[in-house]
């Protein structure tokens, strides 16, 4: 098998047959000509494949779908319109009235709601066992279990490797959501995960210019997931984005690699500022999920979280003093982005969830372009002066 960044550029892609295009073409079309009486009644029992209906299938987006499909190691994926799409359609195509859906989060906030207001509707146990030993896990109904690795905003790392472990053991369906790892950190099938979902949005696309998501695992899974969770909910990713997600993973080890280079540099300047109270990287040998991080994840990835002495007022002063980091939700940009949880994502939360989570009223998390390192913790540091400025005035 060819290695990764090979994989990134070759697999799926191949000259359109046609007219031998070199780059995957655009099929901008809802629906697909049988060609003869017989071969659209052959392609509806099932006797003959082909493409029949964009909803379903679409052959720029399955090229995305088999690149996905071979960087995670997986049997095939399946791609959805967004993130939440492919989360809602697995999580409805695999579970039912009386199940229960373990996790291990904090999760990420539309998961969150997903599983907690809109699932909960339907008869699905929702039960978070991020606190619990794993031989709590799993319990006699639970069908599913859960995990985002590392977790937002505080980066928080579970164990993929028991995960998996739990699963097995229990023959419970395990889900890892990738997307702050991406394929090229980490890769939970190997670790004996089931599925993979994602967020393509994120570092997939890379580009902050389109929204689409993502589900890998077992080939029969992923052909059940397509008939139910795909064709009858609806949520499919359109060839347009398809292309800009398969442009985007062309350069993903690439970026995957500034990025880190960047996260590094960014964590180890904040590590050592005084107005810096604490800095979540799981590259820092003083974060409680190095060393499983080490294990499961290849480099640490792009994000990076910190809490400033100066609380509420000085993440205020902080983020108004960034000029390159964009105050903006979402991550995985070759740009930098920084939020502040408190006020924007988690503004809705209890505070003794928040409090549980780490979301302290100092918390900043920044998603680390790729821009010059330098040029990075420069920005920084003008913005930690204002910070130590309006706290001396
Ligand atoms: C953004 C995100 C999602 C949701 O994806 P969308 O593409 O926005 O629907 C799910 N999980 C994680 C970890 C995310 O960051």
């Amino acid at each position: 098998m060819k290695r990764f960044r090979t994989r990134a550029l070759h697999v799926g892609s191949r000259p359109d047959p046609a007219t031998g295009a070199h780059v995957t073409p655009v099929y901008r079309t809802s629906t697909f000509a049988y060609g003869s009486f017989d071969r659209g009644a052959r392609m509806f029992a099932g006797e003959e494949s082909g493409y029949v209906y964009t909803r379903i299938g679409n052959p720029t987006v399955r090229v995305f779908e088999e690149k996905l499909a071979s960087l995670e190691g997986a049997e095939d994926a399946v791609a959805f319109a967004s993130g939440m799409a492919a989360i809602a359609a697995l999580t409805l195509t695999f579970l039912q009235p009386g199940d229960e859906l373990a996790f291990l989060g904090p999760l990420y906030g539309g998961t969150e709601g997903l599983f907690l207001e809109t699932l909960a509707r339907f008869g699905i146990q929702v039960r978070d066992v991020s606190e619990e030993p794993p031989a709590a896990w799993v319990g006699p109904k639970t069908r599913m279990l859960y995990v985002e690795t590392p977790t937002n905003p505080t980066l928080r790392i579970h164990d993929l490797a028991q995960v998996g472990e739990v699963g097995r053991a229990h023959g419970v369906l395990t889900v890892a959501d990738n997307t702050f790892a991406t394929p090229y950190l980490t890769r939970p099938l190997e670790f004996g995960l089931d599925v993979v979902v994602h967020s393509a949005t994120k570092y997939l696309g890379g580009h902050g210019d389109a929204i689409g998501g993502v589900v890998a695992g077992p080939g029969e899974m992923m052909q059940e997931l397509r008939m139910h969770g795909l064709r009858h909910v609806g949520g499919a990713m359109s060839p347009e984005d398809a292309f800009l997600f398969m442009r985007g993973i062309k350069t993903l080890a690439l970026r995957m690699e500034a990025h880190c280079d960047g996260a590094e540099a960014v964590a180890a300047y904040l590590a050592r500022h005084p107005a810096v109270a604490r800095v979540y990287y799981p590259g820092l040998p003083q974060h409680p999920g190095h060393e499983v991080a080490a294990r499961q994840m290849d480099r640490y990835g792009g994000m990076v979280a910190l809490e400033l002495h100066g609380g509420f007022d000085a993440a205020r002063v902080f983020l108004d003093g960034l000029e390159l980091f964009t105050q903006a939700v979402s991550l995985g940009d070759v740009e930098s982005l920084a939020t502040h949880p408190a006020s924007t994502t988690h503004e809705l939360l209890p505070p003794e969830v928040l409090e549980r989570q780490g979301i302290t009223p100092g918390l900043v998390r920044l998603s680390v372009g790729i821009e010059d390192p330098r040029d990075l913790t420069e920005d920084l540091e003008q913005a930690l002066a204002r910070v130590e400025r309006s706290l001396v005035s």
